[in-house]
């Protein structure tokens, strides 16, 4: 083989006389199949794989910088267990890995005695290593309570796919779509996977149109074909006059919705008994009702279509309803499953790591949390809930609290009240990289390798079934260890030692990639497994209750909320003294609050701010570039405004991330912008428990 007919991999390697180890990354949650470039243990170079088909061989800034992980002097190198009472500012002290298993088995007990399993909750970030404390903390201890950050995230939407679609992450075929209507979705701004974020911009080439409704002229709807500047927390009202017009014109697919959706009748008759007509939309959402019926018709005649929603149309009180609109929007005009359409995504045969028999396991007594909490159709634990179960004991006590790769204390709304909750737990546990603000409440820190360091197996986030594998490239920084060395080390303690009986990663590997054609050796010399997607599957039958698109959800009359999508205010209005709305948008050199500290990010992006329109700048005098003051009922933040036209007037648009980084960590990240957090006090969505972060209102002036 010649020089010139080797692949970009291998010649890279030769220059760089590194070894070269498939694996992905975890800057942010899309994972992209990656190239790590390995000398003297050292991380010396990152590319995407570019056999794979979500990335093709690129990564973003994020992933390009991410290798300081392996370097960061702020990195938590050993076990480290509290000296002073919680409510202090954390003080710690190095035990040993051993120290540190006794101590958790020992509480572990005491807690299931005292109180009962379920008093124990699992807090993480979607990480298929959490399995393993899954298998620990529900398999063999006998909580219900294995949660994820989801409300916080794309809980409203996820409620919505799963109650309408029966599937909880549905992607999107954007490449190969005609008309794209993104409803608060920021795929060029946001961290969105770059296989979908690429998607928009093949498809604007090949002519298809985009639409971006959002209160903020983001970096998509700069390059979409047109803005609709939708009021906050209106999408709803907007979605469903687009379904009524659709309807009343005949522009819905006769027979798609006749095979394949339950209550498309009903659904008729709710919008004409509630006058979801464009003119009464036009007077809640901002858009004119010309609009409203053109766009509608556009979307119903132009085929392939997405309507698509991420986490944009959540975020309030109604976000629920909104995003089963937005996705009926597709039932309707029959666009779900095809080319070029929302897409079912197809699911890689990954199983679990370890096998745990029947005969072990503890079941649960009671209600996992959100069930008992009153929220049968949250995917997720509603987090702004949790503290009211520790502090006050409802519905049940619960007394101890696994946080892994997870931010609470910085990340839920009201700052104050979760920083109460860490006081009243017998058991904190943070399972983490770098020493979080959440990190610094708890009774003791596990230091854990980060992705360069780690062996993990997971579904890849691409429209067809993918696998993907993380392989450790370098050793561990410091003690640090993966999570399922530590669930091995505290399993033992338990006496459960022999259900967590692998002696390397490769042993748990090849259990969960048996299903998987070439098994655990060809995922890693490939780096990920993938076949091609699956389309149409809506006629084999879905995995809600009719198998059916459901536009009437049997979920949701189940648990005695209106079948159908309704419009209801959101809970928070400015009004005289704080009389400006808060709405977030992303930046696209961050992900939320991971990666300000990481040196090349923070000097393309060192600050977040507050972007506020002309005319509400004028009227408050506030001046471009300038510090501010933003004051809701609650605290204050200090930040940096920006003065834009793109921005619906009543509100103010805080782009998140920064604001974090203390005395234990973030050299780098201390004292560069602000966090919103506390600025909101808790408003959860009554349906999915999601936190609603703009519900907040405030008023702005010059620091
Ligand atoms: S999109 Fe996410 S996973 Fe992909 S390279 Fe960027 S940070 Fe890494």
């Amino acid at each position: 083989m010649t020089y010139q007919e080797k692949k970009l991999s291998q010649r890279i390697a030769e220059i760089k006389k590194a070894e070269v180890v498939k694996s992905f990354c975890y800057s942010c949650p899309w994972n992209c199949p990656t190239e790590v470039y390995v000398r003297d243990g050292k991380v010396v170079y990152v590319k995407g794989n570019e056999d794979a088909p979500n990335n093709i061989g690129t990564r973003c800034s994020k992933g390009m910088a991410s290798w300081w992980i392996t370097q960061d002097p702020d990195r938590v190198k050993y076990p480290m267990l509290r000296t002073n009472p919680k409510g202090e500012r954390g003080e710690f002290k190095r035990i040993s890995w051993d120290e540190a298993f006794d101590f958790i088995a020992g509480k572990l007990k005491d807690i299931a005695k005292k109180y009962g399993p379920e008093a124990v909750a699992l807090t993480c970030h979607h990480d298929p290593n959490t399995q393993f404390y899954r298998h620990l903390l529900s398999d063999l201890y006998g909580s219900p309570n294995m949660y994820a950050h989801t409300s916080g995230c794309e809980q409203d939407r996820r409620s919505a796919c799963l109650t309408i679609f029966g599937h909880v992450f549905p992607m999107h075929d954007f490449a190969n779509s005609k008309y794209i209507m993104l409803w608060g979705m920021n795929m060029l701004g946001a961290n969105q996977g770059l296989f979908e974020s690429r998607g928009i911009l093949e498809a604007k080439k090949n002519g298809a149109k985009v639409v971006v409704i959002d209160p903020s002229f983001t970096e998509t709807a700069q390059k979409a074909d047109e803005w609709l500047p939708v009021q906050p927390g209106t999408d709803g009202a907007l979605a469903l006059a687009m379904c009524k017009v659709i309807i009343d014109d005949n522009l819905y697919d006769r027979e798609f919705v006749a095979a394949h959706c339950e209550g498309f009748d009903g659904f008729r008759d709710h919008l004409n008994d509630k006058g979801y007509t464009p003119e009464w939309a036009a007077e809640i959402c901002g858009i004119d009702a010309d609009t409203i019926r053109r766009i509608a018709r556009e979307f119903a005649t132009t085929k392939p279509a997405i309507s698509a929603i991420f986490k944009g149309s959540g975020y309030y009180t109604n976000g629920h309803d909104a995003g089963r609109a937005c996705y009926i929007l597709d039932a309707l005009t029959g666009q779900v499953d095809g080319v070029g359409n929302l897409h079912l995504k197809d699911w890689a045969p990954v199983g679990n790591p370890v096998d745990i028999p029947d005969d072990a396991k503890t079941a649960p007594k009671k209600d996992p949390l959100h069930v008992a909490m009153g929220y049968p159709l949250a995917p997720d634990l509603p987090n702004s809930r949790l503290p009211e179960a520790v502090i006050d004991g409802k519905p049940y006590p619960v007394k101890g609290l696994f946080v892994h790769s997870t931010n609470p204390v910085m990340s839920d709304p009201d700052r104050d009240r979760v920083m109460e909750m860490f006081k009243h737990l017998e058991l904190a546990v943070a399972c983490e990289v770098l020493m979080s603000e959440t990190a610094l409440e708890c009774d003791i820190v596990l230091p854990e390798t980060s992705f360069y360091e780690m062996a993990e197996v997971r579904q890849g986030l691409w429209l067809g079934a993918e696998a993907i594998i993380c392989q450790p490239a370098i050793d561990p920084v410091g003690e640090s260890k993966p999570p399922y060395e530590i669930v091995q080390g505290i399993a033992k303690k338990m006496g459960w030692g022999k259900h967590f009986a692998y002696k390397t990663w490769e042993d748990w590997a090849a259990t969960a990639t048996a299903g998987l054609p070439g098994g655990l050796e060809a995922l890693k010399e490939k780096g990920f497994w993938s076949a091609p997607p699956e389309y149409n599957k809506v006629g084999k039958g879905l995995e809600t209750k009719t198998g059916k698109i459901e536009i009437y959800s049997h979920a949701y009359a189940d648990a005695g909320h209106n079948p159908y999508p309704e419009y209801v205010e959101r809970s928070v209005h400015p009004d005289d003294e704080y009389p400006l709305q808060v709405t977030h948008s992303k930046l696209s050199m961050h992900c939320n609050i991971v990666t300000q500290n990481n040196p090349m990010l923070m000097e393309i992006c060192p600050e977040n701010w507050v972007e506020i329109n002309s005319a509400d700048a004028l009227k408050y005098g506030i001046r471009d570039d300038q510090m501010v003051v933003i004051e809701s009922p609650k605290d204050n933040i200090t930040i940096r405004a920006k003065v834009v036209e793109g921005l619906v007037p009543g509100c103010v648009s805080i782009r998140h991330g920064h604001g974090f980084g203390h005395w234990a960590m973030g050299s780098v990240a201390k004292g560069k912008g602000a966090h919103s957090n506390n600025l909101m006090e808790i408003h959860t969505n009554p349906v999915t428990g999601a936190n609603c972060y703009n519900e907040c209102k405030v008023r702005v002036r010059p620091a």
